[in-house]
């Protein structure tokens, strides 16, 4: 493929980072965002096959006006997005009668009020070139749940809600929206859990193993080519067989 304008969340680590990877190996113009850059970040901004190909851009998503200046900048850069993907997301665990006010609020703001937000800024533009494709990374725990996760999986849930309603206000615009949920990942994000957890995760997953961010990337890079046109409003489950 190739050549097209793709804007991902949180591409400085784990995920986002594979995910970014996977768009420039395919000749496909990144801007990403993180709050802090990371050495991933750096040996793309200092590898000269990609200058003018990639940009990435210091900004909290929570910051309203950050955000809307990621976009905009990404407009001036590229004169628009064709693939949105929604990365960029945080996980405070505890149970929720001993939850930190703040990190409610965190989880909230980030995951889903962020990623609304941006959204929105980047379909008014696609609604003008009349094309485009958004992913949401939501979660197998917005589907199933898991305890000590009761906000993040809240906020997951709505989610995969946001992008059923979305792909039916924008299919006929020429613009899908579907959603990828992993599973249990090997990325900072599960750092926090405890090595017999993630052992019994991976005792109860079908095929064996927690997934890797790259397992997730295939998912991505289908939902936006253009063999998956006819796919919207989908929740991809990449999880090895763990909730089937
Ligand atoms: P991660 O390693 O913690 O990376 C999160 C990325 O988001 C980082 O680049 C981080 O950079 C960025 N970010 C966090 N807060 C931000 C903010 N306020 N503004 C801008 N960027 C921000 O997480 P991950 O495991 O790769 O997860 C990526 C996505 O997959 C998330 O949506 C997560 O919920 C989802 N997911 C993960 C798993 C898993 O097991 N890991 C499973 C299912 C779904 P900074 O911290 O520098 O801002």
């Amino acid at each position: 493929m190739g050549g097209r304008n793709v804007l991902v969340t949180g591409g400085s680590r784990g995920l986002g980072a594979a995910i970014v990877q996977s768009f420039l190996d395919g000749g496909d113009n990144v801007t990403t965002c993180s709050r802090t850059p990371s050495a991933e970040i750096e040996r793309w901004r200092a590898d000269r096959s990609l200058i003018g190909r990639f940009h990435y851009d210091q900004a909290d998503l929570v910051d309203r006006q950050a955000s809307t200046e990621l976009v905009h900048r990404t407009f001036q850069r590229f004169g628009g997005v064709d693939v949105l993907v929604n990365n960029a997301g945080l996980a405070v665990e505890g149970v929720l009668g001993l939850v930190d006010d703040d990190d409610i609020d965190a989880v909230i703001d980030l995951n889903l009020k962020a990623t609304v937000h941006t959204t929105k800024l980047v379909v008014r533009r696609m609604l003008a070139h009349g094309s485009g494709r958004i992913v949401n990374i939501s979660s197998i725990v917005g589907l199933s749940g898991y305890r000590g996760l009761s906000v993040y999986g809240a906020t997951k849930a709505a989610l995969d809600g946001f992008t059923r309603s979305l792909a039916r206000e924008l299919g006929s615009r020429g613009i899908t929206v579907n959603s990828v949920a992993p599973g249990y990942l090997r990325t900072s994000m599960t750092h926090g859990l405890e090595a017999a957890q993630l052992d019994q995760i991976a005792r109860r997953t079908p095929v064996g193993r927690l997934g890797e961010p790259a397992d997730v990337v295939a998912a991505v890079q289908f939902l936006t080519s253009p063999g998956a046109s006819f796919i919207n409003g989908h929740v991809l489950v990449v999880d090895g067989g763990l909730t089937a």
